[in-house]
């Protein structure tokens, strides 16, 4: 049973229902946006931020502030919604949606006027005694939001709040398979009191995605598969437009030989089955030094099979978010069993449940010309494999054609921030399970295949802008201007005026 259905057509208009991925019930219907209605949300977010971006941080700042209220009066809504959309456990809607969205929030209204204040930047050379250079952030204009399903608030929340603070509009295309969650955020946003318009919802699938795209918005932030990004990038190039592309991952684990194997453990079972393994930045790959590995396994054996999954009440894992993902999640663990995987807990569906559950799963024996070692699985899987030694281990974790995260796991910070350094990631984290997108200092974005461009922190918050240089004569100094008539005397004075500049040492450490 499909989780996402197209219903019949009324004329041009397309209709979808979606289903509980835990009861298999009905739970909604949405419509399409067309290519009309898009450009139409984009014409009224244009009208909307031209009025926002002349307020100033500080009222901006305010607004959110508001926006964060909300978040924090109306937090079962949000649970609510999501986990009636993803069957995903209590707990992890309010950890994952609800509490990274009001850090974020918080964050960025405290410190964007800071991040976003104009510039003013030193010049060298001889330019430094005539000229002044300030670097003001100029906002884009409207931003078009492209989002997944796996965290339908939190992944709306976070670049809305940015490129609002930066002073856009946003019009948000969120996923077919969680368009609840997008409702509500959108209901908070009104209950803040912020400008009509200046946040919109278009609902849809890929179609209206492609739409948003072609509608004359001024970027947009993508988060999703790389099988999409790639589209949405080679539609961006075609009209020009700026990007990011936050997409899928196949993070490794490395646990070596001084690690605290109860921590590393723990960190391999939640970082490998949270949110039923649909976390982006979830371990997909884990690889342990020899020397601990029997004590590993059994250890994160242990601990698998004290996870609990059911379809309510209290529980630890919940459904998978839709059909698709189901049938990548077996067609992986049927490849690797084929191949000569152990399976040791798990390995299939939860039959006992009447919605989309796959087992919490641990694997061994597990190798690089499986799938589940080299495509994303995306599902509530441990694989394991042994390595010799921890070169072995960053070898194997840079084999792949993805580059989003990865963690280290050792008693050792100091080795563990060496080795994060030598993996070919976006980011890493040392002893814990990956966190980078729940930190907004730090800016987040995949390398190869997992993404383009970075999000969040200054780096994330400035790609909301332009960040346009304003040259100027410095006060007094403004009566120096070289060029016509061209003189032969003049070239001469320049080409002496070169050597004298750059021509010894010390006039190049002075220049
Ligand atoms: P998806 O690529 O199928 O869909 C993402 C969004 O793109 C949806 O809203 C979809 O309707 C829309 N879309 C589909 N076709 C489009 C087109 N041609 N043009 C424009 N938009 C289009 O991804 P998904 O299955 O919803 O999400 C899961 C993927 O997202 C996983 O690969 C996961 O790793 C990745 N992800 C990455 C990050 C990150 O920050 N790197 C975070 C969360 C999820």
């Amino acid at each position: 049973m499909a989780i996402v259905e197209a219903l019949e057509t009324e004329g041009s208009r397309r209709r979808m229902q979606v289903r509980s991925p835990a009861s298999l019930e009905p739970i909604g219907e949405f419509e399409c946006a067309d290519a009309d209605q898009v450009r139409a949300a984009v014409e009224r977010a244009r009208v909307a931020q031209r009025e926002w971006a002349t307020r100033s941080f500080d009222e901006r700042s305010e607004m959110l502030m508001r926006l964060l209220d909300q978040f924090v009066k109306r937090q079962d809504e949000i649970i609510d919604a999501v986990v009636a959309e993803t069957g995903k456990p209590r707990t992890e809607a309010i950890g994952m949606e609800v509490f990274s969205s009001c850090d974020a929030i918080s964050y960025y209204a405290k410190h964007a006027k800071e991040i976003l204040a104009p510039q003013k930047r030193k010049l060298h050379g001889v330019m430094r005694l005539t000229k002044s250079l300030r670097v003001i952030y100029q906002p884009l204009g409207v931003v078009g939001l492209i989002t997944p399903w796996n965290g339908p608030v939190v992944l709306a929340a976070t670049p809305l709040v940015q490129a609002l603070m930066a002073g856009n509009a946003v019009v948000h295309k969120p996923s077919e398979v969680t368009p609840l969650s997008a409702l509500v955020l959108a209901s908070l946003v009104e209950g803040a009191g912020f400008p009509k318009h200046l946040y919109q919802v278009v609902q849809g699938d890929g179609a209206s995605g492609a739409a948003l795209i072609e509608s004359g918005v001024d970027k947009i932030a993508f988060t999703g598969s790389v099988a999409t990004g790639r589209k949405v990038a080679e539609a961006c190039a075609r009209r020009l437009l700026p990007f990011t592309l936050e997409l899928g991952g196949k993070d490794a684990m490395i646990v070596c030989a001084d690690a605290d194997l109860d921590r590393a453990a723990h960190g391999a079972v939640l970082g490998s089955c949270m949110n039923t393994g649909h976390y982006c930045c979830g371990t997909e790959r884990v690889y342990v030094v020899e020397s601990v590995y029997d004590a590993f396994v059994e250890k994160v054996v242990a601990r698998t099979k004290q996870l609990r999954q059911a379809d309510c009440g209290e529980f630890d894992v919940g459904s998978v978010f839709w059909d698709p993902q189901l049938d990548i999640i077996e067609s992986h663990m049927a490849d690797a069993v084929a191949k000569g995987a152990r399976v040791l807990v798990g390995g299939g569906r939860n039959s006992a449940l009447k919605g989309l559950y796959f087992e919490p799963t641990v694997v061994t024996e597990v190798d690089h010309d499986m799938d589940l070692m080299t495509k994303e699985t995306f599902g509530p899987i441990v694989a394991i494999k042994k390595v010799r030694d921890e070169e072995e281990a960053i070898r194997l974790a840079n084999d792949s054609e993805y580059g989003l995260s990865g963690t280290v796991w050792t008693t050792d910070t100091e080795r563990g921030i060496e080795i994060a350094s030598r993996i070919h990631t976006g980011g890493v984290c040392v002893n814990d399970m990956t966190l980078t997108y729940g930190v907004p200092e730090a800016p987040f974005g995949g390398r190869k295949n997992s993404g383009l461009g970075q999000v969040n922190g200054p780096e994330g918050l400035r790609g909301y802008c332009h960040a346009q240089p304003i040259i100027a004569d410095r006060k007094g100094k403004g009566n120096i201007q070289g060029g016509y008539p061209y003189t032969r005397k003049a070239e001469d004075g320049m080409q002496k005026f070169i050597r004298l500049l750059f021509g010894t040492r010390l006039a190049r450490w002075l220049s």
